[in-house]
């Protein structure tokens, strides 16, 4: 009987019965946490987050309960951030940020492209950036050398935002390596690095840096990023769907 019930929930939901409308919550959103809010209407998920990382961090100052020297593999590593020969030493600050994420999200041909600035949530409320710098290049040694023990940073002030371009390791070390990490603006979930004991890599996917099969939050298959070791790490510089917004 309730294999039975099981079967009839998942037609209905592949041919979208219900789901229209609804304004619950899409069970996927359940892994969020630390942030301030997250609510949900018919068509637009909204979370507003302090983007105050879970984990210490060499960004949160000396001052803080949260700081943790680096402790990380990173022989060049540096709090020192050079952006366009302007060097600065940040540390992060609590942000007032919403994203509007759509909730029944699909491809979009129009494949918007990332911008500066936050591309996705992670599910403990830091913000995800796209694989390119402050001036628009694919990050490179320079920005390596400042992410943390966790692989995140902050932007340089005013804003002294932090966020994550590759893999989340405080979250990939706590919840498994194969685990949903968060979303892209588009509503496309974002997993881990493994997939079926294997590690995978950009090659194995789309130009979006993604693919779609079923996955523990989604039985009936989504399409669904991957972070990888190799750049681009977490996006192919557009989305696979339509963006939702963030404002900050
Ligand atoms: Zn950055
Ligand atoms: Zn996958």
């Amino acid at each position: 009987m309730r294999n039975e019930l099981f079967t009839l929930a998942s037609v209905m939901s592949l041919v979208g019965c219900g789901s229209s409308t609804s304004t619950d919550m899409p069970t996927a959103y359940a892994a969020f946490y630390n942030v301030k809010s997250i609510s949900s209407d018919s068509t637009t998920v909204t979370i507003n987050t302090a983007d105050l990382p879970d984990h210490k961090s060499p960004f949160y100052g000396k001052a803080s309960a949260s700081y943790e020297a680096y402790n990380g593999t990173n022989p060049n590593f540096s709090t020192s951030i050079n952006l366009m020969g302007m060097i600065s030493d940040p540390t992060l600050a609590a942000q007032d940020i919403t994203f509007r994420i759509p909730k029944n999200p699909t491809v979009d041909a129009a494949h918007a492209a990332t911008t500066g600035g936050a591309i996705g949530i992670a599910i403990n409320g830091v913000v995800i950036f796209n694989q390119y710098n402050g001036v628009g290049a694919l990050l490179n040694t320079l920005e390596f050398n400042n992410l943390d023990q966790y692989n995140g940073h902050p932007t340089p002030a005013p804003s002294l935002q932090y966020h994550y371009h590759t893999e989340p390791l405080f979250l990939t070390k706590k919840f498994g390596s194969s685990a949903l990490l968060g979303f892209l603006l588009d509503g496309f979930p974002l997993y881990g690095p493994v997939e079926n004991g294997t590690r995978l890599l950009s090659a194995s996917l789309d130009k979006y840096h993604g693919h779609e099969h079923a996955t523990a939050e989604y039985p009936n298959g989504i399409y669904h990023y991957h972070v990888t070791d190799d750049a681009p790490w977490i996006n192919g510089g557009s989305y696979y769907g339509k963006p939702g917004t963030v404002t900050r």
